[in-house]
This record gives structure tokens, C-alpha cells and sequence, in this order.
């Protein structure tokens, strides 16, 4: 696919094949991110690292009194956290898909998953959890993307599992045949 241009800071615009394709960048990026956590989370979801510099966590009083209530659901997901008073705990080990230099956000995340959800199964919590993540750190409408960043996410793109939809389900890719775009200008039948 060779790129275009980027319309109305939405979509990405290429061509290929005989074919052109309207992308819509949020959608593209959430579907790779989805299956990069998905895949990690395969490999092995409890393998951890240590922080070298551990992280300070807040939540308000009522948060903590529930995290408190789930440490063990939350060490076996491989976030090892100690309370520290008040709502504050401290971050000292979490799971090696973690984004690096991304991990209070994924685990705050993760935790508010966790104290939020009722029961779950391990898999179908992973699932939501690495579609919400997904979204959070996949670019969104309305900004601007490099075309060096187009290039990573149209190759990226191409090697997912099921690149046409986003992980929620809404389309990716939409594609017009040059037949079909000469056929609007009557330069065919
Ligand atoms: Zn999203
Ligand atoms: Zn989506």
C-alpha cells in the first residue's frame, strides 16, 4: 500500500493494487496494539520485572480498602503492589507486556479493572482489559500522524490476524476498486 495523505486527521489515505483505501487510524492502531497484548498475554501474562525505581500509586480511601480486599487477584495477574496508608500503595513489579515508561497507567488501569469487575473469567478479563488499554494508547481521530508512523502502522497493520475491524468490532479498512471510481466519473460502463 503506498500512502496518500491523511483526511479530515481521521483517515489514512492509500493506494495499491488497483485499489483505493480510506483507514481509520484509531481503529488501524487499536487492532494492532490489541493483538500485541493479546499475543504477550499468550506467551505468559504472570512473567514480571522489578521497577528499578518503584512507583507511587494513589487512590482515594474507599479504593484502597478494595484493593486491599483483591491483592492476591492482582499478584496473580503479576502487579506486585505493598500498601502504604491512606490510599497510597507502592508499585514494585509488573508484568513484562507492559508498555516501559507506560506502567502506573497500565496498572492503574488494570487495578480499577479489577476492583470494578465482578467475577470474570481470567481469559475474558484480559480481553477487556487489552481492549481498554488498546484504545487508551492507540492515536486518536483528529491528530496528526508522520508518514514515517503510517508506514510502521499500514506494515503492522498487514500482519494482524484480523486487520478489518477494530477489536470492538467497527471496520478498519474501507476499499474502492479503480473500476468502481471510474465507473463514478462514466470513464467506464
Ligand atoms: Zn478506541
Ligand atoms: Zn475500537
Amino acid at each position: 500500500m503506498d500512502y496518500i495523505g491523511q483526511l479530515f486527521g481521521t483517515y489514512i489515505l492509500a493506494q495499491g493494487d488497483d485499489y483505493f483505501y480510506l483507514i481509520d487510524q484509531h481503529a488501524a492502531m487499536e487492532r494492532i496494539m490489541y493483538e500485541k497484548i493479546i499475543n504477550e498475554f499468550k506467551k505468559d501474562y504472570k512473567l514480571t520485572y522489578e521497577l528499578l525505581i518503584p512507583v507511587n500509586l494513589e487512590f482515594s480511601i474507599s479504593e484502597a480498602s478494595l484493593i486491599n480486599e483483591k491483592l492476591k487477584e492482582i499478584a496473580d495477574l503479576g502487579v506486585k503492589i505493598e500498601y502504604f496508608g491512606g490510599g497510597s500503595f507502592i508499585l514494585r513489579e509488573v508484568p513484562t507486556w507492559v508498555i516501559r515508561g507506560a506502567e502506573k497507567e497500565y496498572v492503574e488501569e488494570m487495578i480499577v479493572n479489577i476492583i470494578n469487575n465482578k467475577k470474570l473469567e481470567k481469559y475474558e478479563f484480559l480481553d477487556s482489559l487489552a481492549k481498554k488499554l488498546a484504545c487508551k494508547k492507540s492515536i486518536k481521530a483528529n491528530e496528526y500522524i508522520s508518514s514515517l508512523e503510517v508506514s510502521y502502522l499500514l506494515n503492522d497493520l498487514a500482519k494482524c490476524k484480523q486487520p478489518y475491524t477494530c477489536p470492538h468490532g467497527r471496520p478498519v479498512i474501507v476499499s474502492y476498486s479503480k473500476y468502481e471510481i471510474e465507473k463514478w466519473f462514466k470513464r467506464v460502463m
